[in-house]
């Protein structure tokens, strides 16, 4: 176990990220970037060459299918300066951002090699501790602080190893914030101020609320074991966790929670009274936009997921995520694994779980086509009479 400080950049501080390079008489030189995270990143270089060169400043973020090129306008002294606004830029936390330089005039062009930065949050003074695949970095609390949160980090690796097993190569980050709008501060504009977690996938990185206190171990054991299963199984799934239905990527990061957040039985049960239940099909892909039903989406699909566990264990379950990780559809992959329909399953969730009576569900459910099909086989049951009545003779 040990220690580290991280040399992120501070407040303004510059980063010189290239050598200078030349080519065709032109030289890049002195480049460097600043920021103040959701603020404002300064690109600086001096660009020499051809009288009235045209240089383009090209800036890209994670994940982003294109640069934005930034077209600068020709200094005599050749230093080269823009401000990008990242509130508008809106880059990920702690993602990679490239960029390079352009340069174009009669004499030919230019293109610099391509710059990176980590954009990490620095608002705050982090700290970090690292064990396994485990990188723990946190600003508030002590020492005794990290090493908990820490400990939870890595005992849910070992609790949820039977359905995802980690890459001991690969870090998961994970980055604690004191408060709501601490963190709200980081994942940006229209982020509401209740969001306690957040993981991307894609970077390996999870964002979480714990406010040091009394109810530091209960919020870690939430929303840091949420987090570093949805990693988890990203990482598990060789990052292609998104194709998992979205039932089952939020079921399984709520197994991983230690204590089961007692609110999703007390919602199942109003829903299955109010006949508000969601149909697991509205599931698959988002969960509805308003607080309360995607609570009840929560709800259904840690539910869901538990009764699968239960039922069919975890070599299946196992089976299951990696059916749709290799891209099986929502109903598909529950066809191969369990070799019964998803409605079906849902149905018999519905009743072990909730009480109901799944023959009268699926009646219910099936209402509409039983009304269809007898419509179709009544026509020709018509006809059928009429070719048989005998003809009024004049
Ligand atoms: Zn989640």
């Amino acid at each position: 176990m040990r220690i580290r400080w991280l040399l992120f950049l501070f407040l303004g501080a510059s980063l010189v990220v290239g050598r200078a390079q030349a080519q065709g008489g032109i030289a890049v030189a002195e480049v460097e970037v600043s920021y103040r995270f959701g603020e404002q990143a300064r690109f600086s270089a001096r660009i020499s060459g051809p009288e009235r060169a045209q240089v383009t400043l090209f800036v890209q973020g994670a994940g982003e299918p294109q640069a934005r090129a930034i077209p600068l306008p020709w200094q005599a002294d050749g230093k080269y300066l823009y401000d990008l606004n990242l509130r508008a830029a809106s880059f990920p936390p702690f993602s990679i951002v490239r960029f390079w330089y352009g340069v174009e005039s009669a004499a030919g062009t230019m293109r610099s090699e391509t710059y990176t930065f980590v954009y990490a949050d620095n608002r705050y003074d982090w700290q970090t501790l690292t064990s396994g695949p485990i990188r723990l970095h946190w600003y508030a609390g002590d020492l005794a602080f990290g090493q908990a949160a820490l400990d939870v980090a890595l005992a849910t690796l070992d609790r949820m190893r039977p359905l995802a097993a980690p890459a001991e190569t690969e870090a998961l980050d994970v980055y604690i914030y004191a408060s709501y709008e601490d963190l709200a501060g980081a994942l940006g504009e229209g982020t509401a101020v209740w969001v306690g977690s957040h993981a991307y996938p894609d970077l390996a990185a999870a964002l979480v609320v714990v406010a040091p206190g009394v109810d530091q171990r209960a919020m870690m054991e939430q929303y840091i074991s949420h987090e570093v299963m949805h990693l988890l199984l990203n990482q598990s799934t060789g990052g292609r966790a998104s194709r998992l239905p979205l039932w089952l990527r939020e079921g399984l990061a709520s197994q991983a929670e230690v204590i089961p957040d007692p609110g999703y039985t007390q919602a199942l049960f109003a829903a299955r009274d109010e006949r508000a239940l969601l149909p697991v099909d509205d599931l698959c892909l988002a969960f509805p936009p308003d607080s309360g039903r995607a609570y009840l989406a929560y709800a259904e699909s840690d539910s869901f997921v538990r009764y699968l566990r239960g039922r069919f264990g975890d070599e299946a379950m196992r089976q299951l995520i990696a059916a749709y990780a290799e891209g099986r559809d929502c109903e598909s992959g529950i066809w191969r694994v369990y070799g019964l329909p998803l409605d079906l399953l849902f149905w018999q969730w519905r009743e072990a779980v909730l009480g109901e009576n799944a023959w009268a569900l699926a009646l219910h459910d099936l209402a509409p086509y039983l009304v269809l099909a007898g419509v179709v086989l009544l026509v020709p049951f018509l006809q059928f009479l009429l070719i048989q009545s005998p003809l009024a003779d004049d």
